[in-house]
């Protein structure tokens, strides 16, 4: 691959600081190499909106000390998670108390990824906040060697700036506008390929918090909600407990929402009429709104990973498990694993796709392109079925209903009426048919 003249020069360019970027940054950092890592946001974190668990094991591999940081990036650590099953008249809620306690902690972006922005700093990456990646430098060859960002030269000339790299790695996120620009992926994302995702987070008078949801002042929760608050479309809510907050949201494939012209934000406004919300967010304020898309491409739609001096890591790769919530650790480890060719390369001296492929053998190797893989007919199951959203959820509460509240009755009486209400929801056959759907997902 040839040189180019460039304004300047780096060994390794990153565009995007999200987790993604700054984990391959600090990787690359540690190592000593010169990496510039470029954000459009007025810094790390103030572009981006997540729900927003995240987890320690992947943190700690970025810091070692964490969660013992001063200052604190998060709010809460999640001390009880699991499932709320909405219908609309009412809930069930299956959750367990997590033994360890500082497994996962709730935060906000514009908290969390200035944290990992001071580690990459610390580790000797220059940060360029308030820019943009416009376009890529290109040698003779054709080959991706640099990048071209919306900033002025200089004072004096103001054609855009254009930077020298021998590997540019793209953690763009979601939109993934360079990634394809690149030709690591050859069409548009689908509407049915995205989740839009609205989210709220809703104040509540002092000590109301933890007096409605029955937790401590150290301890936080973590559902995922699934039912009468996507009104059925494909899709979940979530509800997080912050320090003196909660973040409430829900997200529904885009082709359901396009398809059935319906709004995210009134399904919010909605679910929010349900008694359970009610009761909880009753004189809450809205401190935030804001709206962003997940990719669940997933492994039918994977990119290819690397070409000549380019690699794609976290959402722009595609690399969110929405059944595990993993989106922010998947952004970490690709991130690390890019960082980790990057420096191959570079110790090689061949910044050609045929040394840049190790990338691909390694997130083959990680158990989230496993996961991946092995979950890779779980959209289509989603979109296909949509008893899942509407009917188990109905199903599961009236069961639940009659179950415990079938005092005075013969129970052989109680179970028949159980299995009448089956047979009239979904019948026996269709059960079973959903059931062998759901397994064969993971066979
Ligand atoms: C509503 C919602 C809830 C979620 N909840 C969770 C959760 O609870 N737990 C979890 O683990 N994950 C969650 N996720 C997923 C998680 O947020 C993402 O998977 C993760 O943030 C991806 O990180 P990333 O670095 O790849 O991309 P991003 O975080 O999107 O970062 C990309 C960065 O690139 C910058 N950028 C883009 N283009 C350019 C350009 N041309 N030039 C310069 N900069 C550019 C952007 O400004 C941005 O800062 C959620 C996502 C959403 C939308």
């Amino acid at each position: 691959m040839g040189k180019v003249k460039a304004d300047f020069e780096y060994d390794v360019v990153i565009v995007g600081g999200g987790p993604a970027g700054l984990s391959a940054g600090i990787y690359l950092g540690r190592k000593g190499v010169k990496t510039l890592l470029i954000e459009r946001g007025r810094f790390c974190g103030a572009k981006n909106l997540f729900g927003g668990v995240v987890y320690t094991e992947s943190i700690k591999t970025l810091a070692p000390e964490f969660p013992n940081v001063e200052p604190f990036p998060c709010e809460r650590q999640v001390t009880e998670e699991g499932y709320l099953i909405l219908t609309e008249r009412g809930y069930v809620k299956l959750t367990h108390s997590k033994e360890d306690r500082t497994h996962s902690f709730t935060a906000f972006r514009a908290k969390f990824d200035p944290f990992l922005a001071d580690v990459a700093q610390r580790a000797g990456v220059d940060l360029a906040p308030k820019t943009k990646v416009v376009d890529f430098l290109k040698d003779d060859d054709g080959n991706i060697s640099g990048v071209i960002v919306d900033r002025p030269k200089s004072f004096f000339d103001s054609s855009p700036a254009s930077i020298s790299a021998k590997v540019v790695i793209l953690a763009e996120g979601v939109n993934r506008v360079l990634s394809q620009k690149a030709g690591l992926y050859s069409r548009d994302f689908q509407p049915e390929e995205v989740v839009l995702s609205v989210k709220e987070v809703l104040q509540l008078p002092k000590g109301e918090l933890e007096k409605r949801l029955g937790l401590k002042e150290d301890e936080g929760l973590a559902l995922e909600i699934l039912g009468f608050i996507t009104q059925g479309y494909p899709g979940l809510g979530f509800l997080y407990t912050n320090k003196n907050s909660i973040s409430f949201g829900i997200g529904v494939f885009l082709s359901e929402l396009a398809k059935n012209r319906v709004r995210p934000y009134e399904l919010l406004e909605r679910a929010k009429t349900h008694p359970f919300f009610q009761r909880l967010f009753e004189g809450a304020e809205v401190l935030e709104y804001g709206a962003h898309l997940i990719p669940e491409w997933g492994y039918k739609g994977f990119p290819k990973f690397y070409g000549n001096g380019v690699l794609v890591c976290g959402d722009a790769g595609g690399f969110v498990n929405p059944l595990f919530k993993e989106g922010t650790n998947l952004a970490i480890y690709s991130g690390l694993l890019a960082g980790e060719t990057a420096f191959l390369a570079l110790e090689k001296g061949d910044f050609s796709e045929k040394t840049l492929k190790v990338y691909e053998e390694k997130l083959k190797e990680s158990y989230f392109y496993k996961d991946l893989a092995l979950a890779k007919n779980m959209k289509d199951l989603f979109l296909r079925n949509k008893h899942i959203f509407s009917t188990y959820p109905e199903l599961l509460y009236e069961a639940m209903s009659l179950f415990f509240s079938a005092q005075g009755k013969f129970k052989r009486e109680v179970i028949k009426e159980i299995i009448t209400l089956i047979k009239k929801k979904r019948g026996f056959l269709g059960v079973l048919k959903d059931f062998l759907s759901f397994a064969r997902l993971f066979w």
